[in-house]
């Protein structure tokens, strides 16, 4: 494939999801050519507003063969792996896919960067999930995981795999160890999507209640297009390394519900129900990021406070509430 002279080249794999698609729109505004790996024809997902300006390639990631073609047509500067499983409860009911996708898709594409000696830079998004049963907050890079399921156990098998072809080989590969991200393109079975959809749903009298698991959850929650930023940063640098990307800063459950129903107008103390299906093991130690490193060496900061993007996500979801119930009375 020919490339145009002085742009530089990206592949993403997981582009429909949110991470990928804020980097396609953070790669498209600084001018690369973007190329986007689909697992299925026609699925452009979160990214769909991007279609005339991507290059669409549907492949099997867990396919060795494959994986190499993609690279030896495209030759990338930069590979962006964001593909992954990556619901913990779905991961939970499908580990060999799990081990597969969001694990050993990973080797496979730094394995054909290796034998195709191309001067690939390859970003894995790794995830605070590895720290699992942490003993120690907050956590740095130095931290160790103790991986507690299916997905965070594929995530630190990529993970070590990306430091192994960085020292065996000298592979220019770099790991972002990412708290959690969100917006308003988060999927909905994740927890703040699911409290701001249903917070919006209630306000337009179209449901009745917030259905959660463990109320007593604090995490280190950032908004996924300042994330987009980093990972871009670390492929920008002179040597590879491994970033832990979050805020730093712990918010609770209680206090997003709070954000959410005042936004709307409402108080949700009667409206919050607890659902035994949706408690998950409590985490003893808080996961919350030491971003020490990004500050230093790349000088990245999340610049878009919690309240700002959250209140973003409960207007999207308010429009999208607004227009089924519109529906609905058209109906
Ligand atoms: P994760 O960090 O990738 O697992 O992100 P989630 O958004 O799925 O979960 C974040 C935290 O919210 C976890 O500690 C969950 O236990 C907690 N949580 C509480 N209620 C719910 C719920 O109803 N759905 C989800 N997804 N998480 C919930």
């Amino acid at each position: 494939m020919l490339q145009v002279a002085g742009k530089k080249v990206a592949v993403i794999t997981g582009i429909t999801g949110q991470a990928g698609s804020y980097l396609a729109d953070l790669l498209l505004s600084k001018s690369y050519e973007v190329h986007g790996v689909l697992r299925r024809v026609g699925h452009l997902g979160q990214a769909a507003h991007l279609a005339s300006r991507v290059t669409w390639h549907t492949l099997c990631m867990e396919d060795y063969d494959q994986v190499r073609q993609l690279i030896e047509r495209v030759q990338p500067d930069e590979y962006y792996n964001l593909a992954a499983v990556s619901f913990v409860p779905r991961s939970i009911e499908h580990p060999l896919e799990t081990m597969s996708v969001t694990g050993m898709a990973v080797v496979y594409a730094l394995e054909a960067i290796r034998q195709l000696h191309l001067p690939v830079r390859f970003f894995q998004a790794g995830s605070s999930e590895m720290f699992g049963k942490v003993c120690t907050a907050p956590q740095n890079e130095d931290t160790s995981f103790r991986p507690q399921n299916p997905y965070a156990t594929a995530k630190v098998l990529a993970h070590n795999s990306v430091q192994n072809f960085r020292n065996h080989y000298g592979v220019f590969a770099c790991n972002g160890i990412l708290y959690n991200h969100e917006s308003p393109r988060r999927g909905p079975e994740f927890v703040t999507r699911k409290i701001t959809s249903s917070v919006a749903r209630i306000a337009c009298g179209l449901q009745s209640q917030l259905v959660l698991g463990n109320l007593d959850v604090q995490r280190d929650w950032g908004y996924a297009a300042d994330f987009a930023e980093a990972l871009w940063r670390m492929l920008q640098q002179p040597e590879p390394d491994d970033y832990v990307i979050g805020t730093g800063k712990l918010t609770t459950l209680r206090q997003l519900i709070e954000i959410a129903f005042d936004a709307v107008g409402l108080t949700g103390q009667d409206k919050v129900v607890v659902d035994p299906k949706f408690v998950r093991p409590p985490e003893q130690v808080c996961r919350v990021a030491d971003i020490s490193r990004a500050r230093a060496k790349m000088n990245w900061n999340p610049t878009t406070p919690l309240e700002q993007w959250f209140r973003e996500m409960i207007q999207h979801d308010l429009r999208l509430a607004q227009a089924e119930l519109a529906g609905r009375q058209a109906a």
